[in-house]
């Protein structure tokens, strides 16, 4: 069989190729951080990693990690309801819930299965679903799971979300789901007017705050925070994976009797291994940093607005904003590829992104701006894209 089977998967793969859409893996050999090193040797500032508060190599989150990884031991060994529950995770899900104001947290091995797990336990057929067009894969794969009735909104339209919760008003049960920040634009959920809705027509809330936590709002608690809803929208998911120090591990977060039957009957909970001790230690010092101090926080909202305004001054057409995602618009897939190329020889190590990433001719580089960056490593990466935006046309 595998003769055939290897034809077929060879044609398919040389189709990827010929459509330009194979990914390959750029190797790194340094810890992740503003400056990393490749395989080439060559070393270069990184604009395209989710380590949004530079804390993927903090030295305090390491120590944290190191002696749990001493007092714990390496792995679990279990999933948390057999022998996977230390101290260290029940502290971990406490203070995620300190950290956005919320009742109660589970903790899962990424926010893939965060958000994987938690609409079959909760929603049947007669209940909905209302989702964002643009809400990330792992919605959309948790939903499929789900025999709730499946209504969709075009991207942060509050009128076709009006639409959408009209017409399923009859269900016995109706939530609301959407990113707190839509990764490929950098747009922030507009969270007020979807509560606003919610009230109206009596629906629950469930907010991916994945690239919003630690990010957006005044003290990064997300974008509840940011609308002065903390703690009002029934469910949070979020990772460990982007701007809570990079490692792995994903959490729901939110009211108490919703997080009580995710545990009793979340398959990605049930069924898949506890995360290490020493990541959950990490957690919780990562959280109480951001208790102690607003430092990182404040930084990156500097960086975000200086880069962005440079940009834009320098004549760069870039989209709005709230978030630490910059998206420097190209429109044409190809450029985009190639700016990302000279760049790199530039020593800046961004991500072009074109179709079927984003919409057809709305190809992009998408910069993201951390709070490891250092006001030099912003004006080396402007003066850069200027020097590349100008030789290929993009610039006048
Ligand atoms: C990155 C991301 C995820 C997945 O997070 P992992 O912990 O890496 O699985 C889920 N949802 C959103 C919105 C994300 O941006």
């Amino acid at each position: 069989m595998y003769n055939q089977y290897q034809e077929f998967l060879q044609k398919e793969l040389t189709a990827i190729q010929e459509a330009g859409l194979f990914k390959n893996e750029r190797i790194i050999v340094s810890p992740q951080g503003a400056e990393i090193t490749i395989s080439t040797g060559q070393k270069v500032l990184n604009f395209c990693a989710n380590n949004y508060l530079g804390l993927s190599n903090n030295p305090k989150l390491k120590e944290a990690a190191k002696h749990a990884l001493d007092t714990h031991g390496y792995g679990m060994s279990s999933v948390r309801f057999i022998c996977g529950t230390t101290d260290i995770h029940k502290l971990l899900e406490k203070k995620i819930a300190e950290f956005f104001g919320t009742e109660d947290t589970i903790l899962y091995a990424a926010a893939f299965d965060a958000n994987g797990g938690v609409f079959e336990p909760l929603l049947g057929e007669e209940d909905a679903i209302i989702s964002d067009a643009l809400n990330h894969a792992s919605i959309i794969d948790g939903v499929r799971l789900c025999k709730a009735q499946r209504y969709r909104y075009a991207n942060a339209d509050m009128n076709d979300l009006e639409e959408q919760l009209k017409a399923a008003q009859s269900n016995r049960f109706r939530l609301i789901v959407t990113d707190g920040v839509f990764s490929m634009d950098g747009n922030v959920a507009p969270l007020n007017k979807i509560y606003e809705l919610a009230n109206k027509y009596n629906a629950m809330i469930m907010v991916d705050e994945s690239h919003s936590a630690g990010v957006v709002g005044h003290t990064g608690r997300g974008v509840t925070e940011l609308y002065d809803i903390k703690g009002k929208v029934e469910i949070i998911t979020g990772t460990l994976g982007k701007a809570f120090g990079g490692a792995i591990g994903g959490f729901t977060t939110g009211k108490k009797e919703i997080i009580d039957m995710l545990r009793q009957r979340s398959r990605p909970y049930l069924f898949s291994n506890s995360i290490p001790p020493l990541v959950a230690a990490a957690g919780i010092k990562m959280v109480e940093m951001m208790s102690e101090t607003n430092e990182l926080q404040d930084k990156l909202h500097e960086n975000t607005a200086y880069f962005s305004q440079k940009m834009i001054e320098a004549g760069f057409d870039c989209k709005p904003t709230q978030s630490a995602i910059v998206a420097v618009m190209l429109y044409d897939a190809k450029l985009s590829q190639q700016m990302a190329a000279k760049l790199l020889d530039e020593g800046i190590y961004v991500i072009g992104f074109y179709y079927p990433v984003v919409p057809k001719d709305q190809a992009r580089i998408r910069v993201q701006v951390s709070a490891a960056h250092e006001r030099e490593h912003l004006d080396k990466a402007i003066a850069a894209f200027t020097k590349v935006g100008k030789e290929l046309g993009v610039l006048k």
